[in-house]
């Protein structure tokens, strides 16, 4: 016998709601193939893949990240709308992205 109510929280479970970190976007996707992960130091600079290295954007704004040490790829330009991504924070209210503008001013976004 199948329990209906396990299964219905099973497959809730399942299912992940993604929303690009980039400051002001809403960005949101039930599709993990519809969102980017973005690695704040590259993996051929030694990154990893743990979640404090990653920030999820949307396709659009994971070309507007720019990484000064990046060798190849998309991050080697700077555009006039481009971001450096520093890191993660950790604060009472959980992470906070913190990042250098377009002004080279460090910001946080919560
Ligand atoms: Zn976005």
């Amino acid at each position: 016998m199948v329990c209906i109510q396990s299964f219905l929280i099973k497959n809730r479970m399942k299912k992940r709601t993604y929303h690009c970190e980039f400051p002001g976007c809403d960005y949101t996707t039930d599709e993990k193939s519809q969102i980017n992960w973005h690695h704040i130091k590259p993996k051929e600079l030694g990154g990893s893949n743990a979640r404090y290295n990653r920030a999820y954007l949307c396709p659009t704004h994971h070309t507007k990240v720019f990484i000064p040490e990046a060798t190849r790829g998309i991050h080697t330009k700077r555009g006039k709308d481009s971001i450096i991504i520093l890191g993660w924070l950790q604060s009472t209210s959980g992470r906070v992205l913190e990042y250098i503008d377009v002004n080279e001013k460090v910001q946080y976004s919560f």
